[in-house]
């Protein structure tokens, strides 16, 4: 079924007196279990998008529905809330607390979601596993590599259990082997079900998706299938 339909979505931004159409009309649905890549040049609308999907900003017009509800127009703090549930983010540059040790990193994000200390211990633990860093849980994140630090960011954002993962230039600080390495934890993420959008400006790491969306000038350009995605095995 569809988890994301945005309808002729449009973000404008006004600074004084001079306005800054980030996104003119953006229709695009996306089913759940799809892994889409979002291309284009800069400035041409991808992270104002990435920001609306992951309920971080609301379009000026149009209307956005996530997992049948009508977002559009929620209030700062209903945003919150479903951003919790259902959105785990990765970003270009880890973001994790750098005091913090890997499980506690990863255990944040259920704080938000109440759940008491051991279950969020065991819940980060597992998440962990699943990233293939079970031997780092007390590590802090200047104790491992770019990969590692990539992977405990994604171990956070999948121990939520969100709806969608949104990976906004997630190889964008890795070297390629690396990167490939990421890409192919990805690929093992989409073949279980997860359903992932990421912004990339590199082919290569677009290939791994299973569908290429390219914006420019706050449209969509092209929307396409990609009929042989890469899966490094
Ligand atoms: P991309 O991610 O593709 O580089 P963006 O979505 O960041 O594109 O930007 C699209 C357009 O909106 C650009 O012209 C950018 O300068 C403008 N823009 C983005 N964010 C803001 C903001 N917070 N305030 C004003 N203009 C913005
Ligand atoms: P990856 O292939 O995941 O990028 P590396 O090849 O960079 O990992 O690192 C190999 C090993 O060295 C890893 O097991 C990692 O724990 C360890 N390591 C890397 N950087 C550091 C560091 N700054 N401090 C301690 N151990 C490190």
């Amino acid at each position: 079924g569809k988890i994301i339909e945005t309808s002729e979505i449009k973000k404008t931004y006004v600074m004084g007196a001079e306005e800054v159409k980030a996104l003119k009309s953006v229709s695009i649905e996306i089913n759940k279990g799809e892994y889409v890549a979002f291309m284009g040049p800069s400035g041409s609308g991808k992270s104002t998008l990435m920001n609306i999907i992951g309920c971080l900003d609301t379009p000026t017009a149009g209307t956005y529905i996530l997992n049948n509800k009508d977002v559009s127009d929620m209030s700062e703090n209903e945003l919150a809330e479903i951003r919790n549930k259902e959105i785990g983010f990765v970003f270009q540059t880890f973001n994790l607390l750098p005091r913090a040790t890997c499980l506690e990193n990863v255990a944040l994000p259920l704080i938000y979601a109440g759940y008491n200390k051991s279950d969020r211990e065991d819940k980060a633990f597992m998440a962990l596993k699943s990233v293939g860093l079970e031997d780092r849980v007390n590590h802090k994140p200047n104790e491992l590599s770019g990969g590692q630090r990539q992977r405990v960011a994604i171990a956070r954002a999948l121990v939520n259990d969100p709806s969608i993962i949104l990976a906004d230039e997630p190889t964008g600080n890795l070297d390629t082997k690396t990167s490939y390495d990421i890409m192919s934890l990805f690929h093992e993420l989409h073949q279980k079900g997860n359903t992932i959008i990421m912004v990339t400006h590199e082919d290569d790491i677009a290939h791994y998706a299973h569908r290429i969306v390219r914006l420019r000038d706050g449209l969509v350009e092209t929307d396409e299938i990609n009929p042989n995605p890469t899966t490094n095995n």
